[in-house]
């Protein structure tokens, strides 16, 4: 049986053997876990206050209105998305594709010339792990050195208050942070006054807020480089992203081998790289840059950062560890322009194009029409009835008057609207509400109907919508 000593010996010892090709993974298939070291240069601090940005749009944007309704806000049990002021509703679902196709698209535009900038700037991933998670567990359980020590130490008090400290504070991050997401599909008043009710009034809200904490509170307090190594599909697709003239995080071989510890002898021919291990214990996915560019760099740019902090200290040029195109790491010329760039180039004009404009005809007034239930028109004496009923809806915080025009397109009839025979009607909605109103028309019976049609004029605050359906009849 072995002590916990020995125990912990063999561990380091593998922890050590992981070297000959560092990964967050051992040999023989099990986790290393990633402490990385603190850094700090121009990289790691453009990083940071970039994070903070994201992290502050992200909290604000649910408390924001536009025109009266939030601004970003996907309100599932209406089926209705807005968007700084546009509504749009399940009729407006075909816009979808112009958004998917449009973020593959820039992701893969964006890949092409700046690399995998988005995994270490913007991905959410990056930027509540490093942002926000790492630091509670550096300011709680102390630096590198001392996280693993404290990895491998047996259990005591110290330890003890230290993982309960900082696991309670992963806990109250994380439901912080489904709570805003929860925010943005039932908006921010009703989160707020569901928080201030018991669970069991609002259960599907509840079990949102709760099961999407768990999934955060797993990822970032256990699963995190993982999620992007063997789970993230754009991470595995940057072999055929990436060409030879993007951007990535290089080491520059020519330059720094052969790498050798400790001071120079006399004569002897040696690159820069004095090989530190600086570049590899400050890397959060825990490879070495050395080795080429490789399917777990995220291009953080914290090696970046920390050999240029040790070429400082020695007194050598920064950059051997650089951003640069795998062309200009072998010392050739980077090209940004080429064939691939001009393609990407026109389909993201005629996409983006296309959608903004789509996005912009979208009226802001929204009513459907359809044809009340039963049979499709009804003979009375020498005319045809048609009935419709028109659906209004408010999608504002404010109350809104619609004004109704209806008639006959192409011939004949006589338009009634609700209870009144009239082609125009005025209907208030409160903020939020929808309402119906039927539409009667009739036509004279011995005329022909093809080609006519019922069209109904919605308008309110300046905007409008038309509405049309076809008059039907035994002709027809
Ligand atoms: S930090 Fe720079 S000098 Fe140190 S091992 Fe890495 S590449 Fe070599
Ligand atoms: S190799 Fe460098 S850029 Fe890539 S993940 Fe590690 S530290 Fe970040």
């Amino acid at each position: 049986m072995q002590s916990s000593k020995e125990k912990s010996l063999d561990d380091l010892k593998l922890r050590l053997a992981v070297y000959d090709r560092p990964s967050s993974l051992r040999k023989d298939g099990r986790r290393v876990f990633v402490h990385p070291a603190d850094v700090s240069g121009r990289f790691t601090r453009l990083r940071h206050i970039l994070f903070y940005i994201l992290i502050a749009i992200w909290a604000v944007l649910p408390w924001i209105h536009v025109g009266g309704r939030p601004a970003v806000f996907l309100d599932v049990p209406r089926r209705r998305f807005f968007f700084f002021g546009y509504s749009f509703d399940a009729t407006s679902f075909w816009l979808v594709w112009f958004v998917l196709t449009g973020v593959l698209f820039g992701l893969v535009f964006m890949t092409a010339i700046l690399g995998r900038a988005w995994c270490g700037y913007a991905c959410p991933q990056t930027v509540f792990l490093e942002g926000v998670y790492r630091k509670i567990e550096r300011w709680v359980e102390g630096n590198r050195n001392e996280r693993i020590a404290l990895d491998q130490a047996p259990m005591s008090w110290d330890k003890l208050w230290r993982r309960l400290v900082k696991h309670f504070l992963y806990i109250l991050v994380s439901l912080f942070i489904s709570h805003m997401f929860v925010a943005y599909f039932v908006s921010m008043p009703s989160l707020l006054e569901m928080m201030t009710r018991p669970p069991w009034e609002h259960p599907y809200a509840f079990a949102w807020c709760f099961g999407v904490g768990a999934i955060l509170y797993g990822n970032f307090a256990w699963f995190r480089e993982q999620l992007c190594l063997v789970i993230c599909p754009y991470g595995r697709l940057q072999s055929i992203l990436l060409d030879d003239d993007s951007l990535v995080v290089g080491y520059d071989e020519k330059r720094g081998e052969p790498r050798k510890k400790g001071k120079p002898k006399e004569g002897e021919v040696r690159g820069d790289c004095i090989d530190c291990g600086r570049c590899v214990a400050v890397c959060p996915t825990g490879i070495d840059i050395r080795n080429g560019l490789q399917v777990d760099c995220i291009a953080c740019a914290q090696c970046i950062d920390a050999c240029d902090e040790v070429m400082k200290k020695i007194g050598k040029q920064p950059g051997l560890v650089r951003y640069d195109s795998l062309r200009g790491l072998r010392g050739e010329v980077r090209r940004f322009f080429r064939p691939r760039i001009a393609f990407y180039v026109l389909i993201g004009i005629l996409l983006y194009g296309s959608g903004f404009a789509l996005c912009l005809s979208q009226p802001r007034v929204e009513a459907r029409i359809v044809r009340l239930r039963g049979l499709p028109f009804f003979v009375e004496g020498n005319t045809v009835r048609n009935a419709f009923e028109v659906h209004l809806i408010n999608d504002s915080d404010w109350k809104r008057t619609f004004r109704i025009h209806a008639a006959v397109n192409g011939g004949e009839g006589s338009v009634r609207i609700g209870d009144e025979e009239t082609a125009v009607k005025l209907v208030e909605l409160d903020g939020w509400k929808d309402g119906r109103v039927t539409v009667v028309v009739r036509t004279p019976l011995e005329k022909e109907r093809a080609g006519k049609e019922l069209k109904v004029k919605v308008e309110a605050d300046g905007d409008q919508k038309i509405l049309s359906a076809p008059l039907l009849g035994p002709n027809n």
